[in-house]
This record gives structure tokens, sequence and C-alpha cells, in this order.
């Protein structure tokens, strides 16, 4: 049965913040009965530039926000705080601990990535924001712990109706969370960015099942099936062996990753996995901003919702760092793992600088452990045959590509299967789909149909605001 008569519900609204349906970048407004005003997320897009990346902060109109939540640390979700902040200094940012400290390497790589475009591509817009801002920002930080009822308006609004919150684990990263509301008789769920299984350093999400009448929900991976035999332990295994038969030929193995997240659950998975005995120990680089990542991880380990909390990365792991500047020098050497950003291998990130030193031996591996877009120069590369050319770097000649390339499924989403369980477990009135691409979107919405007549099924257009 739905959970409650939606005649008697208190009006809220949501508009869709971000320029597009699909993965991109997250940014919603949320509207209770006309009164409080609460931004989910301040996402910038990964692969679009200037003005275009951020949300569209025109749509807020004149009205300042009344707080705004970030449900993780990841760019895709926070990278254009400032921007909000920059327009409504007062408002408060609710977020989780981890996210916070996350936040400040976060922004101000951002920064300096802005800085380096607006050299070599001419972008007058960059950077879009300051390292000041990005310091000023952490003044509005107001910092939440899962399963504590958070206060938005003072006491309540003129209708009488207080609107709390509560974060619950999101298992996606450390200090990612979903966000329950509760106003009136209404109780909303946005999930941020979230995993039902658990992975090496990350336990599975802590969710709420009862009482949700409206679910807004990521899609991420509504494309992809994921059968029994293709799952994280499999995979790990798949990956310790590839990487070890790597070393045994006298190779190099390169995992483009990124920063945060997939760099410390690889960074966990390889040690647990040496200490059983499975792999040989082996010298192991990270990047620069990894390297503050993982500094963070192993600060919050026995404080925060994760697993292994003996488990210090850097001093157990003891990974060696490698900077824009060390990486021009560097050739692969023998026996040795390289966990290095971007995970998509974007034209001159540390990736895709040392993957061009990979390609010519035969001996070497490139292992692409996560998502990636069909055009970027891991997607490329994913498509080129052993022997053929590929081009990943735009600038520089093809190459044939001779070392061996494997993809393994080490997702920190949730699995498609798993997203339609809990939407069919919690049984909400209204599900309002978010972060997915067209087919992604198309699989939930065609399943859910199928599966749940009743529910009603939302894909917000951007710019136009819903009742829900
Ligand atoms: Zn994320
Ligand atoms: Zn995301």
């Amino acid at each position: 049965m739905p959970a409650s008569d939606s005649s008697t519900l208190p009006l809220v609204k949501f508009t869709n913040l971000t320029r597009a349906n699909e993965i991109g970048a997250n940014c919603y407004l949320l509207e209770f009965d006309g009164e409080a005003r609460v931004i989910l997320d301040a996402g910038m897009h990964p692969r679009k530039e200037g003005e275009e990346a951020t949300p569209n902060l025109g749509l807020l109109g004149e009205r300042p926000a009344d707080a705004l939540i970030v449900s993780h640390a990841h760019h895709d979700h926070i990278g254009a705080l400032p921007l909000f902040l920059r327009r409504n200094e007062k408002m408060p940012v609710y977020l989780s601990e981890a996210t916070s400290l996350l936040a400040e390497p976060l922004l101000h790589n951002s920064v300096e990535v802005m800085l380096k475009q607006r050299a070599q591509f001419g972008i007058a817009s960059y950077p879009l924001f300051t390292h000041k801002e990005v310091d000023r920002s952490a003044k509005s930080y107001r910092i939440c712990r899962a399963g504590q009822e958070c206060s938005i308006a003072e006491d309540s609004d003129s209708n009488g109706r207080p609107l709390t919150f509560r974060f619950y684990p999101g298992g996606h990263i450390l200090g990612a969370v979903g966000v329950r509301f509760r106003y009136g008789d209404r109780r909303i769920l946005y999930s941020g960015d979230v995993s039902f299984q658990e992975q090496t350093i990350m336990p599975a999400a802590d969710f709420p099942l009862d009482g949700i009448d409206t679910l807004i929900i990521e899609a991420t991976r509504g494309a992809k099936e994921t059968p029994d035999h293709q799952r994280r332990p499999m995979e790990v295994e798949r990956l310790i062996s590839a990487i070890e038969a790597t070393f045994r030929r006298g190779g190099a193995v390169l995992i483009p990753v990124f920063a945060l997240g997939k760099t410390q659950e690889l960074l966990a998975t390889i040690h647990l996995e040496q200490k059983a005995g499975r792999l040989r120990r082996c010298p192991i680089t990270i990047g620069g901003l990894s390297r503050s990542f993982t500094q963070i991880y192993d600060r919050l380990a026995k404080r925060s919702f994760r697993r292994h909390p003996g488990l210090s990365l850097l001093e157990d792991v003891a990974p060696s760092v490698l900077d824009g500047r060390s990486v021009r020098q560097l050739s692969p050497r023998p026996g040795e793992l390289y966990l290095i950003s971007s995970g998509m291998m974007t034209e001159r990130t540390l990736s895709n600088i040392l993957a061009q030193r990979f390609l010519s031996d035969e001996r070497h591996s490139i292992f692409i452990v996560g998502y990636c877009d069909p055009n970027s120069p891991a997607g490329q590369l994913l498509q080129t045959s052993r022997g053929n050319l590929v081009a990943l770097d735009s600038e520089q000649p093809p190459q044939p590509l001779l070392c061996e390339v494997e993809q393994f499924d080490l997702t920190s989403h949730a699995i498609r299967e798993d997203l339609l369980a809990y939407i069919l477990r919690v049984n909400p009135r209204l599900c309002v789909l978010v972060h997915g691409d067209a087919p992604a979107l198309a699989w939930f919405q065609e399943r859910l149909r199928e599966e749940r007549p009743g529910l009603e099924v939302i894909v917000p257009p951007p710019g136009e605001t819903l009742e829900l």
C-alpha cells in the first residue's frame, strides 16, 4: 500500500537545476509549501566547460534558499558549492564530517585545474571561483551526524510544520549520505550516490525502508546488468590474478582511478590481498591529490562509518606519491603498481601521461576499474583491439596498443538489481529518477511500470518545477 494518502499531504515542489537528464551533475531544489527552500547537492559537470558545467543558478531567482545539503564530496555533487555561497553567504551547508574535510582538497584542486585550463585553452571565465572563496565556504558548513534529526527552519514554518532531515549512510565513499526529509506527514528520501553492496572500506548503505512517500533516487547503473558471477568479490579475484600475471611476465600495472573513493578502496583491497598471500608485495604509487584524500580516510578511520578501522592506508600500504613533474621522468618499472588519476584518463592528467608509456610494451597492463565515458581516452582504449593504433592525447600521434587492457567492475554505485529491489521494498507513492543517462532512466521506468503499475515514476525535465 502507498505510504500515505496524497490528498492530505503538504505540498512539496521539486526543480531539477541541472542542464540535462544524464549522469552529468547533481543539483536539485525542494520547496516546502512555498516556505522553506532547500538545495540538494551543488555538482559541477565533469565533462563540460565554463558556465555550461555549472548548475542553472538563474532558476533560483532572487529569493535565497534556506539551506544546501551536500550528499558527498565528489565533484559532480559539490564542485559548484562556492558559486551558491557567493549568492548567499549566510546559507548554511549541511554535510557529514568526512564530506566537510574531503571538500577542502577537492575544491582547492578544482581552482588549480581551472587556472591551468584558463592558461592552456584561454577559457576567460576560469577560475569560476577562487581559493579564498573555497576557504570562506568552510565557514558555512554545519556538520550533521548520521541518525541525528536536524532542523532546517528554526522552529516551524508559518503552517506550523517543522522541517527536519536526517542523514543515512550511503556506502558509496567516505562520508556519503542519503537524506530523509520530514515535513508534516511527508517523508522524502534523496539517495545521493548509494551502494547497497559493501566495498573493501565502505560498508553497504544503511537506508530506511519504512514510511517514505517519495524517493529521489540515483539511476547511474540502470543500463547495466550485473549477473551474479560479475559481483564485486569475483571481480576483485579476477583483478588480483591479472595483476599477478602481469608481474610474473615482468610487466608493470597502471590502474587509472578517481582520486577520491576508488584510490582508497583499491589501496585497502590490494593490501588485504597481499596480507592474505594472494598477491605478492609490490611498490605502489598514487597521485598527490589522492594522498590528501587518503590522509582524511586515515584520520577518520576510527570514527566514521567504514570497515577496517585499524587500517591506516598511508602507514600500512606506504604508497609513493607522484606529481606533475615526476611523472615526466617516470618509466614504468616491472613489478610495480600505479594507482593514478584521472579514472577516465582525461588528456593531460597523470594517468593519461603515464599510460602513453605503457602502450607499446606487451609485458605491461592497463586495468580500468570504473565507469568510462566511451568518448574519454580510457573509453577509446577499451574499444581498441591489441595491435591497432590508439590516440590517448589529441596532440600526439596515435600509438600501437601492445600492452594488455582489461576492464573490471569495481563500482561504488548500486547495481540496478539492488536499486530496483530497494525501490520495491520501500514502495513509495512517487519515484523521481535522477543522475542517469537515457537508457538507464528508460530501464527503471519500464521495470517499475511492470513491477508496480500504481507507482508514479518521474524523470524531472531540467528547469521545470514539479509538484511531488
Ligand atoms: Zn559519487
Ligand atoms: Zn555522482
